[in-house]
C-alpha cells in the first residue's frame, strides 16, 4: 500500500485530509467515510451500497429506494 500523506492527529483526535487527496476521491464536506481496522493499518473508504437483506454488493436493485440484490430478490418471490 503506498503511503500518499502523514498528519499529525490533534488535540481533539482529528486528522486533516489534503485537499488533493479530497479531491482525487471525490469526497466533500459532510460525506461519510467508513474506518476499517486492517493489518497494516485504518482504511478510509466511501460507504458503498449494499442489500438492505444480506449486506452484499452485488447486482444491486432499487427497491421503494432501498438497495436490494437480485439474489434476494429471486430468494423472496420463492417465498
Ligand atoms: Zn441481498
Amino acid at each position: 500500500m503506498r503511503i500518499v500523506a502523514t498528519r499529525k492527529i490533534d488535540e481533539l483526535g482529528r486528522i486533516m485530509l489534503t485537499k488533493e487527496l479530497r479531491e482525487t476521491m471525490n469526497w466533500k464536506t459532510g460525506d461519510s467515510l467508513n474506518l476499517t481496522c486492517t493489518k497494516e493499518g485504518v482504511l478510509l473508504s466511501s460507504p458503498q451500497q449494499a442489500c438492505i437483506l444480506c449486506g452484499g454488493s452485488n447486482d444491486l436493485l432499487t427497491l421503494n429506494e432501498k438497495p436490494i440484490c437480485r439474489q434476494c430478490i429471486q430468494a423472496i418471490q420463492h417465498l
